[in-house]
């Protein structure tokens, strides 16, 4: 029997950008597993899209698909407010898309910085703003970024990976405080090394230096991640904001 404790986003409408694949797909999945309808965004429709729509639709769950640039701002507005007017308006919003051009400070190229801060933090606040419109009239909402263990303690060969994942911790903080009196409470969940594509150039001997950092012994999986978001958009966490939950194994702390 579906209750409020099994099903504690029933009735409630998340989007997840770049929620094809990887860490953002096991979002979708576990947000759709406690009730919430799931709009994925994500730059096309890939196969790998489709296998997640038809396996959300196998289970009952309302759910569809929004495709855009989250670093195009009016391709970002279309597309909220194309989601708005098909699946209602949004109550969980999490900025998951992300890139990493990974290089040394001086090798960064400046197309390759821009990139990146594009995508991964300037992506995040026009869907945080185009987002918040309708949550601040709702006077409820949840919005979680995805940040990285990275923002908070740097690493060699990640310079524009870094700083756009720092800038989504300040981000977060200030849309918490603007927010807060609306309802909406804004979250980061900084993953440490999680298995997914984005991880699978690291090396077999590079992997085991880092799995030597980490005190639980081992990678993470994208479930990992999915359970805290799913968390922070429950109503459990309704007194948590401006928070960054890291989920990292204890590789930083
Ligand atoms: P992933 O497997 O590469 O998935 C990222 C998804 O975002 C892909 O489907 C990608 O589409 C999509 N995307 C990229 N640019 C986009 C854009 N401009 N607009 C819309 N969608 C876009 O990466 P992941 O490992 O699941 O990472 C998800 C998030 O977690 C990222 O923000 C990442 O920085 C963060 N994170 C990951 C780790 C980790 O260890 N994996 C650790 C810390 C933080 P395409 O494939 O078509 O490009």
């Amino acid at each position: 029997m579906e209750t409020a404790q099994t099903k504690p986003l029933a009735g409630k409408t998340a989007f997840v950008t770049g929620g094809a694949q990887g860490i953002g797909e096991a979002i979708c999945r576990k947000l759709a597993l406690l009730g919430a309808a799931v709009v994925v965004n994500d730059l096309r429709r890939t196969d790998a899209a489709e296998k997640l729509l038809d396996s959300l639709a196998a289970s009952g769950v309302k759910a569809g698909m929004v495709c855009f640039d989250v670093s195009n701002e009016e391709a970002v507005e279309a597309g909220i407010a194309e989601a708005i007017k098909e699946y209602g308006p949004i109550d969980i919003l999490v900025n998951n898309a992300g890139i990493s051009l990974d290089s040394l400070l001086i090798r960064t190229k400046a197309d390759d910085w821009h990139k990146t801060l594009n995508v991964n933090l300037t992506g995040s606040f026009y869907c945080a703003r185009a987002c918040a419109k309708s949550m601040i009239k709702a006077r409820c909402g949840r919005i979680i970024n995805i940040s990285s263990v990275i923002g908070a303690m740097g690493n060699a060969g990640q310079v524009s990976y870094s700083a756009s994942k720092a800038g989504l911790m300040g981000l977060t903080k200030t849309l918490a405080r603007e927010l807060g009196s609306r309802g909406i409470t804004v979250n980061a969940v900084a993953p440490g090394f999680i298995k997914t594509q984005m991880t699978a150039a690291l090396s077999g001997e590079h992997a085991e230096k880092l799995v030597e950092q980490i005190p639980l012994n081992c990678l993470g999986e994208a479930e990992d991640v999915a359970e805290a978001v799913a968390f922070l958009a429950s109503p459990a966490a309704r007194y948590i904001t401006g928070q960054v939950l890291g989920v990292n194994g204890g590789m930083y702390m």
